[in-house]
């Protein structure tokens, strides 16, 4: 492959990639030492057209909480209302309109969990926003493949560029 090609495609190489949340050793991941999960909603969490959590997310939180991770939901979502209620609901801190792949939603995440990059974890479905904007702030970044097929023209294009990225899935 071209040099140059596949520099460019490195700031889009997950750490790690996983086919759901619910795949994640956590394990592993406390003992490399990530203590702050930065969590992506839409379609890592729940699918975008869903508006309320499962109980089986709400446990899978539960159970990261007592596992002693810190969480934050920041999602890059319009609906600052939607966002606040999952947050809420789950009992920890959410912030929409993002802007990923833009550092500064990760800045803010940071400060809100009291992390540092060395110990943070990124995790979502979205090569160009969730998975390159951890990456540009260095942090460990898991790709979790999105929950539902997409019927938007715009989202498969975008899902078929993510997979000529990935350089192993
Ligand atoms: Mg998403």
């Amino acid at each position: 492959m071209n040099k140059y090609l596949d520099k460019f495609k490195d700031f889009f190489q997950p750490n790690e990639v996983v086919k759901n949340i619910h795949e994640i050793d956590f394990a592993r991941l406390k003992s490399q030492g990530i203590t702050a999960l930065i969590m992506d909603i839409d379609e890592t969490l729940i699918p975008r057209t869903f508006h309320d959590v499962s109980p089986e997310v709400f446990e899978w939180v539960v159970a990261r909480k007592e596992e002693g991770f810190k969480l934050c939901l920041t999602s890059n979502s319009r609906h600052p209302l939607r966002v606040k209620y999952i947050g809420d609901t789950l009992n920890v801190p959410s912030m929409s309109l993002g802007l990923k792949p833009l550092p500064f939603a990760f800045w803010k995440s940071m400060e809100t969990l009291g992390s540092k990059p060395e110990n943070t974890a990124m995790i979502g479905d979205q090569l160009f926003m969730d998975i390159l904007g951890a990456n540009l702030v260095k942090l460990y970044s898991i790709y979790v493949k999105p929950m539902t097929p997409e019927t938007f023209l715009p989202r498969i294009w975008m899902r078929r560029a993510e997979e000529w990225l990935l350089k192993e899935v």
